[in-house]
């Protein structure tokens, strides 16, 4: 195979097949000399896993395989990145040594199940779920269904992660889930966080609706360890540093997560970790031939895919206009939206950038749950998602 690219996109995911899509149709010039890193076979739709988790979308309907979704003009290197020296300007993928012009890291997040004691080997088993894995979402809906009795426990971490509200999503839909089976079952949330949302406006109705639903939640509340045989949940308060054991039938776990390990001694990342990139115009803020996007970026915005599909068309400007050696001059100005699921068939749609402040696209009030909303991102999203995202379309 060929060893040197023009362009290297590094992950084959929402931000790395977009980017590749959208450049190659705006740079005809680019065709086979853009390189896509990925090992995965399969490319996933993450944001319907919560809706699997609670029993209101198909798991099978959230992925395709991977080469069906790299765009025509595009090289696939099935192989995972092992390292960047962003001096020599190459990348090394399993035993594969690639130079290149330009560099696009879209590696996404990394999960750690295994800063919560116990968890790792308590998933899947005793009522011991997660909507971050694959393999495990479908495990979520069923133990849903078998739980008569006793706490459903929601939990958040306080790191940054990818999908912020997919708890939420869940804890609501399983709330209405429990009255409509009127059930026996208490539903809890517990986040690491200081707020429930860090906008206002939607922190506001958040609050309104974990009131008028009866929800007991508690800030400030980290998940430290699983006893799954025992069915207990350990929660250190991250101000008084006071543990809780509370007992669950099921127990619905957001894992701490971070940037890619695989850069640590690339030179590329930030003292917490993510990728170090101007957050306007998404260029390194030491190597002027490296971008990045998404969840493996510093952009200091919620790590969404609505994140991305505004990322998207601000890094390809930049990226051309450094191609031609001009200075970036598109900006981004953090806009991400996340969806918040108050019941099934209602949702919140919060909308917002940088400054915090609503952003809203719609002339209602997006903070109210609305059905249109819900069926926006149940049937809506998924199609935009395949058939214009992933072509390159913002
Ligand atoms: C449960 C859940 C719910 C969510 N809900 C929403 C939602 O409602 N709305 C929304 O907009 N977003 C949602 N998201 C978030 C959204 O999916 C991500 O923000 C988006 O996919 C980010 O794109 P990315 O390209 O940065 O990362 P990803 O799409 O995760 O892609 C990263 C890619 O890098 C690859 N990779 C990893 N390591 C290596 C390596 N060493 N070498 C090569 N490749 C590698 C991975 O295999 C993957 O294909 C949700 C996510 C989850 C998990």
């Amino acid at each position: 195979m060929r060893k040197h690219y023009k362009l290297v996109i590094l992950g084959g995911g929402t931000g790395g097949i977009s980017t590749a899509s959208r450049i190659l149709s705006k740079k005809k010039d680019l065709k086979d000399d853009v390189l896509i890193i990925e090992p995965d076979d399969y490319h996933y739709f993450q944001p319907a896993w919560p809706l699997v988790g609670s029993g209101d979308e198909k798991l099978d309907s959230t992925w395709k395989p991977m080469k069906k979704v790299i765009p025509k003009g595009a090289c696939w290197l099935q192989a995972a990145v092992k390292n960047v020296d962003p001096v020599k300007r190459e990348v090394t993928a399993d035993d594969t040594l690639i130079s290149y012009d330009f560099l696009i890291v879209a590696l996404g997040i990394e999960l750690n199940y295994d800063a919560i004691k116990g968890a790792r080997e308590s998933l899947g088993h005793n009522g011991v779920c997660t909507n971050y894995l694959y393999n495990l979402v479908e495990y979520t809906y069923e133990s849903l269904k078998n739980t008569k009795s006793g706490n459903i426990i929601v939990t958040k971490p306080e790191a940054k992660i990818k999908g912020g509200v997919s708890a939420e999503n869940s804890l609501f839909t399983m709330d209405d889930f429990i009255k409509q089976q009127d059930r026996n079952v208490d539903i809890m949330f517990r986040s690491g966080r200081e707020e429930l949302f860090e906008v206002k406006k939607y922190n506001d109705s958040l609050i309104s609706q974990m009131e008028e639903k009866h929800i007991d939640y508690k800030l400030n509340e980290e998940l430290i360890e699983v006893k799954g045989k025992q069915k207990q949940a350990v929660f250190k308060n991250t101000y008084t540093g006071e543990t809780h054991t509370i007992p669950f039938e099921m127990l619905v776990i957001t894992p701490p997560m971070h940037g890619p390990s695989v850069l640590k001694k690339s030179g590329l990342l930030d003292q917490e970790g993510w990728v170090d990139v101007d957050k306007h115009t998404m260029m390194h803020k030491k190597y002027t031939t490296v971008f990045s996007l998404g969840d493996s970026s510093s952009l200091p915005t919620v790590k969404m895919g609505a994140a991305v599909r505004k990322q998207l068309p601000v890094l390809v400007d930049n990226l051309i206009e450094r191609m031609n050696d001009q200075e970036p001059t598109h900006k981004y100005d953090g806009r991400t939206a996340c969806p918040i699921a108050t019941e099934y068939g209602e949702l919140i749609l919060a909308e917002f950038g940088y400054d915090r402040k609503p952003k809203e696209t719609t002339f209602l009030n997006q903070a109210d749950d609305k059905m249109i909303f819900y069926q926006f991102k149940k049937n809506m999203l998924p199609i935009m998602y395949w058939y214009a995202l992933l072509k390159g379309k913002s």
